[in-house]
């Protein structure tokens, strides 16, 4: 069983004012979370006590929401409540992940929903950002883009099409032509070239400094940061990359730069490999990854570096949950 919150306002204590309220606040709950009647075990109402005028459950009634029990409770009166308030909450039974909605003034109470977030998560190779961002995702109910992954997979297409990345002219026709899109399945990403999801082939090890090297490349940078920009500016989401606090979304609310000691990159990777099936040599990991970042941090276009208004974040000794919470604290502070 789940619950979907739900909130609004109105704007003076009158019985209409109520039914047209509890009406499209109960309309846009179901339409958003394609409901249907039988999914929903019960709805319950509270609204503040400045709301005397009519009962939220029985507008629902007559609002045609009958096929489950309805209840309404009146709040305390409290200090600084939103007033003129009205509270839902459904317990529905099904598969889906609850939509919450907050309309009108009740907007305010949850930021977090109803406002765009962008969240950038930006550092070094091995930081943990892909971790981090994950569970960051999944604790504020919003979508991870990982960037890297874009980079890695424009690195494989060059390699398959045997692009010449010193001749700017060929690099420029190859990004022209580049069919790379991201999607969502079960809220992990995959990413897509040519419609074929290559979200395992980029993870190799080999991709790894091709898409150090390609990152580099003008056009390259261009078509990656527009597709990354036009995604943000209409979902809620983590965005891990290198340059996202500085370059991407340098107006980004929330930033975040998170790295280890180098050995504690090395490990991580190693493992990652390892747990792949894929061979792992920790020197040579470790010197990858050090080569890798000097090149991500030396280059003239957007270079790795920390955003100005971006918080630090040393995860040498926390585990991912831990700077998950961190994050997700900081950015409740701030919302
Ligand atoms: O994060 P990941 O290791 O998958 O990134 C692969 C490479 O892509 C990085 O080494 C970096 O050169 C490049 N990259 C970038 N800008 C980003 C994300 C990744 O230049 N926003």
């Amino acid at each position: 069983m789940k619950a979907i919150r739900g909130a609004t306002t109105i704007t003076k204590d009158a019985a209409e004012e109520v039914k047209s309220a509890v009406g499209e606040l109960l309309n846009e709950i179901y339409r958003r979370n394609a409901l249907s009647g039988d999914e929903v075990i019960s709805i319950q109402f509270t609204n503040t006590a400045d709301i005397r005028s009519y009962y939220p459950a029985k507008a629902a009634r007559e609002a045609g929401f009958f096929s489950a029990p309805l209840f309404s409770a009146q709040e305390p009166e409290i200090n600084g409540a939103l007033p003129l308030c009205i509270r839902v909450m459904l317990l529905v039974e099904n598969d889906k992940t609850p939509v919450h909605v907050y309309l009108r003034g009740a907007a305010t109470l949850r930021k977090d929903i109803t406002e765009v977030i962008n969240i950038a998560l930006d550092g070094p190779a091995g930081g943990g950002k892909s971790t981090v961002s994950k569970l960051v995702a999944n604790k504020l109910n919003i979508l991870c883009l990982d960037t890297g992954a874009m980079y890695r997979a424009c690195a494989l297409k060059f390699l398959n099409d045997d692009v010449n990345i010193n001749d700017i002219n060929e690099v420029e026709k190859a990004v022209a032509r580049l069919d790379l899109r991201v999607e969502y399945k079960d809220g992990k990403q995959l990413t897509l070239l040519n419609g074929n999801d290559v979200s395992a082939e980029i993870r190799k090890n080999e991709i790894s400094m091709l898409a150090s090297t390609v990152s580099a490349l003008e056009s390259v940078r261009n078509k990656m940061v527009e597709l990354q920009r036009e995604i943000a500016a209409n979902t809620s989401c983590i965005l891990d990359g290198r340059d996202i606090g500085t370059n991407v979304l340098p107006n980004a609310k929330y930033k975040f730069y998170l790295t280890a000691s180098d050995d504690v990159r090395a490990e991580r990777r190693c493992g990652e490999l390892l747990a792949k099936g894929q061979s792992a040599d920790f020197n040579q990991i470790k010197n990858e990854i050090i080569k890798r970042d000097l090149q991500d941090k030396t280059r003239k276009i957007a270079p790795l570096k920390q955003a100005d208004d971006a918080i630090f974040i040393d995860s040498s000794l926390m585990t991912a949950e831990q700077v998950a919470d961190f994050i997700v604290n900081k950015i409740q502070e701030k919302i």
